[in-house]
């Protein structure tokens, strides 16, 4: 079997799109949200990590949340929608967790080493007419 993690990574991503493309919109899937605000941040144990991220969600966004480990070596993702259903239930609030990354990286000599980059994720669900 060929492993090129190159393509595979890209052929990966385009699944994602694709994914992202046929989800449901957020106002389907949670109706009584207005803002879904999603930061995330990575700590790595052996080099700097990536930087943070944040992403503010509205309505008419497709209700898709799984996010590319952010190392472009990487083949690993963090799904995040169980926190998302979390920050809403059973009443909207700010769901904070962490998630370790179980993707792989290429290592020595063609090897493969365990990513486990950490996400720590900060989820606050903002209800209609809250704000
Ligand atoms: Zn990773």
């Amino acid at each position: 079997m060929s492993s090129n993690p190159v393509v595979t990574r890209q052929s990966r991503g385009e699944q994602l799109r694709r994914a992202r493309a046929a989800a449901q919109l957020l106002r389907a899937a949670f109706p009584a949200v207005e803002q879904l605000r999603i930061e995330l941040s990575f700590k790595d144990a052996s080099s700097n990590a990536p930087a943070a991220q944040a992403y503010v969600l509205y309505p008419p966004a497709p209700a898709f949340f799984t996010y590319r480990c952010p190392y472009s070596d990487c083949d690993g993702e963090f799904e995040l929608e169980s926190a998302v259903r979390r920050a809403m239930s059973p009443r909207y609030h700010t769901e904070v967790g962490s998630l370790a990354c179980g993707g792989f990286r290429p290592g020595e000599r063609g090897s493969k080493r365990p990513c486990d980059l950490r996400l720590d994720y900060t989820i606050t669900a903002v209800p209609d007419g809250a704000s």
